[in-house]
C-alpha cells in the first residue's frame, strides 16, 4: 500500500487551500479528488447548458425527507465548487465568533475568535487575489492592511444606484471579489469583466478559484501527487480506532488504498459528514468520530433569496457582482435582531430567467425583465438545529433541512423592496416596478456549512480548535464542515482562512 505524509481529500476552497499551504513543505502528499479537471470549453459561458442543462452539476439524487430525490445544485471539479461560484469573499464580523441572541434563537460561539482569524483572511485575500475597499461597510471587522487589490468598479446603472441609496442614508460598499480584473490596464487584464461569472466558470482562467490558485500551482512539486476522478468511500481506522490506518478509494475501476501519517477530509460540508458516516466500524458504531452524535447534525446553508427588481429603466450592466449594504445586519430601529446582508448578483439573462420559469411571471417577456431588472441575492443566517442533518441511509446521502430564524430576514427582503420602491419613486422614470423574490430551496446547497461543527467540548462538537477529530488523532476537516454557526455574509474565505491555519497546525506537527 502506498504510504504518504499527507492526504487531502477534496479539493475545493477548503481542500485546494490547504494544498497551497503544505505545497512547499517537501512531505510527501496525495490529493484525491473525486471529479475531473472542468473542461475549459465555451459551453462554460453558455447560460442554457449551464442554468438550463446544469452541464456542471453532479448527476446523483440524494435523499431529502418523505424519501424524495434531491438534485443537488453542486459539482465535482478539481477545484470544487469554487470553479462556478461568485467569487464574493466576504470576512465573517467579530460578533459572528460570539454567540448572537437572534429573533429564532441563538447563533452558537466559536471557540476562535476573529483575531485569530485575520492574519489568515489576509492570507486567503492574497491567494485569492481579492478585490476590496476598506472603511465603507459599517459593519466591517478590523482589518490590518487594505485589500490587496482595488475595488472592482461600479458600471454607471449600479454607480447610480449606489449614489442613490447614499442620498438615503444607506452605506453601500464594494463587494471583495476574487478576480484577476486590471482596471487600471484592461489590455493586460485577465479578467475581461463578462456577464457570466457569478454561478459560470471561468473560459479564461481568471476568477480566483481553489483549482487555478492553488491545485494547479502546487503540481509541478515533485512532492505532490493529484489522483482525479478517485472517490475517497471508507476511511479505515486501526483496531483500536484512533488513528486511521487507510483510505479506500474508488479509483480507476477499482478499490485502491492509500495510507498517510494525516487523512484531511475536505469533500464540502455534507459530503464529509457522509464519508465519516459511511465509515463506521465496531469502534466507531454511529460512524467515524461519533460518540457525541453530531456528524452530520447542525448543517445549515443560509436563508437565500434571489430577487429581480424590475424596473421601466434597461439595465446596460455587464459585470453587476459590485455592490453589497450590510446597514441591517445587526438589525435597525424597528428590529432588534440580525436581519442579513443585501449584495448584487450576476447581472441575468433571458435564459437564465427561463431556468426558473414559470416561477417568474409566466407570459411576461423573459428578455424584457432581464434587461430591466437589477438582480439580487440577500442571506440571511440560518441558525444550528440537531435535526437538520446529513445521514447516509442505503448508501445514498439523506438531506434534512428546516428553515429557521426566519423573521429577520423575512423583514430584510421587504425592507430591501421598499428601499428599491423608494429609490424608483424619486425618479420620473422608474414610475413602476415589480419585485420578485424566490427563495433557494433545499436543493440549492452552495452555502453549506456545520455538520462537523469545531469546539472544545467532545460532546458538543466533533473537532477541536485545530479542526482534528476529537476522538481521532490523525484526522483533520479544513471545509465548510467546521463552522459552529453560519453567519450571513458567504463562506468561502473563512473557510479558505481556516485551511490556511489548520495548515500552519500540520506544519507544526509534521516537522
Ligand atoms: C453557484 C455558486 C455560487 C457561489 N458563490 C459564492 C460566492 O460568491 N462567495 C462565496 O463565499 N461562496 C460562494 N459559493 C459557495 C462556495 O462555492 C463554497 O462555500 C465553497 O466552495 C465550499 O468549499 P468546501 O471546501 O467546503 O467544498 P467544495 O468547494 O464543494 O469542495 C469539495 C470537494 O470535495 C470533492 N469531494 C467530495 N466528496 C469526495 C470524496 N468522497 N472523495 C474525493 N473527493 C470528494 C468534491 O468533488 C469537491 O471538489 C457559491 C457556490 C455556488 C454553487
Ligand atoms: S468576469 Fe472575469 S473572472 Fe468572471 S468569468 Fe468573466 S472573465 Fe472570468
Amino acid at each position: 500500500m502506498e504510504k504518504y505524509d499527507v492526504i487531502i481529500i477534496g479539493t475545493g476552497a477548503g481542500g485546494g487551500s490547504l494544498l497551497h499551504k503544505l505545497k512547499d513543505s517537501g512531505k510527501k502528499i496525495l490529493v484525491l479528488e473525486r471529479g475531473g479537471f472542468l473542461p475549459q470549453e465555451k459551453e462554460n459561458w453558455d447560460t442554457v447548458e449551464v442554468f438550463q442543462k446544469e452541464r456542471y452539476h453532479i448527476k446523483e439524487a440524494w435523499k431529502t425527507e418523505g424519501d424524495i430525490d434531491l438534485h443537488p445544485g453542486t459539482g465535482y471539479w478539481v477545484g470544487g465548487n469554487t470553479k462556478v461560484y461568485g467569487a464574493a469573499l466576504f470576512r465573517l464580523r467579530e460578533a459572528n465568533f460570539e454567540t448572537v441572541q437572534h429573533a429564532g434563537g441563538s447563533s452558537v460561539e466559536w471557540p476562535v475568535k476573529y483575531r485569530d482569524f485575520e492574519p489568515y483572511y489576509s492570507e486567503a485575500e492574497k491567494l485569492y487575489t481579492v478585490h476590496g475597499k476598506m472603511g465603507l461597510d459599517p459593519t466591517e471587522p478590523y482589518r490590518r492592511e487594505e485589500y490587496p487589490y482595488p475595488e472592482v468598479s461600479h458600471e454607471p446603472r449600479i454607480q447610480q444606484l449606489h449614489d442613490e441609496l447614499v442620498q438615503k442614508g444607506h452605506h453601500p460598499f464594494y463587494i471583495p471579489l476574487g478576480i484577476k480584473l486590471n482596471e487600471a490596464d484592461r489590455v493586460n487584464s485577465e479578467c475581461i469583466r463578462c456577464n457570466t461569472c457569478d454561478g459560470f466558470p471561468c473560459l479564461l482562467h481568471a476568477k480566483s478559484d481553489a483549482d487555478i490558485n492553488c491545485v494547479r500551482p502546487a503540481l509541478p512539486n515533485p512532492n505532490v501527487t493529484l489522483h482525479t476522478n478517485a472517490t475517497a468511500t471508507r476511511l479505515v481506522t486501526n483496531s483500536s480506532g484512533t488513528d486511521i490506518d487507510y483510505v479506500e478509494v474508488s479509483y480507476q475501476g477499482g478499490i485502491v488504498t492509500y495510507k498517510a501519517d494525516i487523512v484531511v477530509v475536505a469533500c464540502g460540508a455534507i459530503n464529509s459528514a457522509a464519508l465519516l458516516l459511511q465509515s463506521a466500524n465496531t469502534n466507531h458504531p454511529k460512524g467515524l468520530a461519533n460518540k457525541s452524535d453530531q456528524v452530520g447534525r447542525n448543517f445549515m446553508k443560509h436563508l437565500n433569496a434571489a430577487m429581480l427588481g424590475i424596473s421601466t429603466k434597461p439595465n446596460p450592466t455587464i459585470f453587476q457582482k459590485t455592490l453589497a449594504v450590510n446597514d441591517f445586519y445587526w438589525g435597525d430601529d424597528e428590529f432588534a435582531f440580525p436581519m442579513g446582508h443585501v449584495q448584487l448578483l450576476g447581472k441575468s439573462n433571458k435564459d437564465q430567467l427561463s431556468a426558473d420559469a414559470p416561477f417568474f411571471a409566466p407570459g411576461m417577456v423573459l428578455d424584457e425583465m432581464a434587461t430591466h431588472s437589477i438582480d439580487w441575492w440577500i442571506t440571511g443566517e440560518d441558525l444550528p438545529a440537531a435535526n437538520n442533518r446529513v445521514q447516509v441511509i442505503n448508501d445514498r446521502i439523506h438531506l434534512d433541512y428546516t428553515e429557521n430564524n426566519t423573521e429577520g430576514f423575512n423583514r430584510l427582503v421587504e425592507k430591501w423592496k421598499h428601499i428599491l420602491q423608494s429609490i424608483d419613486s424619486g425618479n420620473s422614470f422608474l414610475p413602476h416596478s415589480i419585485y420578485l423574490r424566490k427563495n433557494i430551496p433545499i436543493s440549492g446547497t452552495a452555502h453549506q456549512v456545520g455538520t462537523l461543527r469545531f469546539g472544545t467540548n467532545p460532546a458538543t462538537s466533533v473537532l477541536d480548535i485545530d479542526c482534528k477529530a476529537h476522538e481521532i488523532d490523525n484526522l483533520y476537516v479544513v471545509d465548510g464542515s467546521f463552522f459552529p454557526s453560519s453567519g450571513a455574509v458567504n463562506p468561502s474565505l473563512t473557510i479558505m482562512a481556516n485551511a490556511l491555519r489548520v495548515g500552519d497546525h500540520l506544519l507544526e506537527r509534521l516537522k
